[in-house]
């Protein structure tokens, strides 16, 4: 029988009336961008729904990364210890801003930054530490506040994937001196493209104004070298709309994993991912780790398996960024040994909150080879 294909990922949309309805004062107005009414209601709501003290919408989840570690105004050959176990944004983002990006190995569970082998990566240059909070796990906060404290670092958090997460029932933007967020179509909460910057000192709140803003304080006031990384109001519009939605989409979510972990939990050589002690999940991404000494397939093997079956799943993240082409150069991926074996083993399978249990049970159906 043919099936449908299923893509990894669908984006969650409003219905087409309820975003009319939200875009209908556009035209009344005219006012499509430069913090409108859109920007300003959807920058409230969020700050109170991520319960963070400031925040600071833009344009995407990349340049919120970029335009944040730029306020932070580190000296040109400073180190930022990060992981390489992440999408390529986190990395572009150090470099990108003239920094060094020093790589620190993952922890096997979580697959987020080994802790306790981040002060061995300290040296007198390092001003910051990167950590990712890899397919909404949450990173160890308690232990990661108290290196940076004790190291006199900043604690910059690329929270792309914790949309809505709580650890502790505290938001998980409010860790750290600053959290990005991104609201790409993809992510669990969108605005077509967005992203945001959170952060605690009331410092950085004029600096990533200025920063989005051309530094423009006023029809012939400019006082800061800014660029333009400004939030559009359809943008913030598709925000608002979603954001109502957020908590049954993130349930819908639940269901899908649940029915996931139903299927795959306890097979041989399988590894799904564990939940999380204190932490209010937002169910993210599915990623599942093939060992094929006991599975008998690889995660090559099982991701072509799938194609063959119109089920398309993600090697995510493979490679490390480490081994990128524009850095491989300066780094040997042996130096991160878990990152890259999970690397190797691992895959996303589909995941949106309209993917039907049925199709949840054909895609194990597939890995299980009982199709
Ligand atoms: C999506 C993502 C980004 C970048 O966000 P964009 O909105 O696509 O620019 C950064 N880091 C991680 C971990 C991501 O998944």
């Amino acid at each position: 029988m043919d099936h449908k294909t299923i893509l990894v990922t669908q984006s969650s949309m409003p219905s087409i009336e309820e975003y009319f309805e939200e875009i209908r004062s556009i035209w009344e107005t005219k006012w499509l961008t430069n913090m409108g009414s859109k920007h300003t209601l959807l920058q409230k709501e969020l700050k109170e729904y991520l319960g963070v003290d400031y925040i600071e919408l833009m344009v995407n989840g990349h340049m919120s990364i970029e335009l944040g570690l730029q306020v932070c105004g580190f000296p040109s050959d400073a180190e930022i210890i990060t992981t390489p176990f992440t999408f390529a944004s986190t990395t572009h983002a150090i470099a990108r801003n003239g920094l060094k990006p020093v790589f620190c190995d993952v922890e096997p569970e979580t697959y987020t930054i080994d802790a306790d082998k981040i002060a061995e990566r300290i040296t007198e240059k390092t001003v910051a530490i990167m950590p990712v909070h890899v397919y909404g796990n949450v990173c160890d906060v308690e232990k990661l506040e108290k290196i940076a404290t004790a190291n006199n670092l900043m604690l910059l958090y690329d929270a792309a994937h914790t949309f809505g997460e709580t650890y502790k029932g505290r938001g998980i933007g409010s860790f750290g001196d600053m959290s990005f967020f991104s609201f790409h179509a993809t992510k669990v909460f969108n605005t077509i493209e967005g992203g945001a910057v959170c952060f605690k000192e009331e410092k950085y709140k004029e600096k990533l104004y200025d920063i989005k803003n051309f530094g423009i304080r006023g029809p012939e006031i400019v006082d800061a070298l800014g660029g333009n990384a400004k939030m559009n109001e359809f943008s913030a519009a598709m925000g608002i709309c979603n954001l109502r939605h957020i908590n049954d989409e993130i349930a819908k979510r639940e269901k899908v994993v649940r029915r996931y972990d139903h299927n795959l939990s306890g097979v041989k050589g399988l590894r799904i991912n564990k939940r999380q002690k204190d932490v209010r999940s937002n169910y993210a991404y599915y990623p599942v780790l093939f060992d094929k000494a006991e599975f008998g397939l690889s995660r090559d093997e099982i991701h072509e398996e799938l194609v063959n079956n119109n089920i398309i799943s993600r090697k995510y993240f493979y490679p490390l960024t480490s081994s990128f082409n524009c850095y491989k150069w300066e780094y040997d991926i042996n130096e991160t040994p878990i990152a890259k074996s999970v690397s190797n083993s691992v895959l996303s399978l589909p995941l949106y909150a309209d993917l039907s249990l049925e199709d949840v049970d054909r895609i194990c159906e597939v890995i299980l080879n009982r199709k």
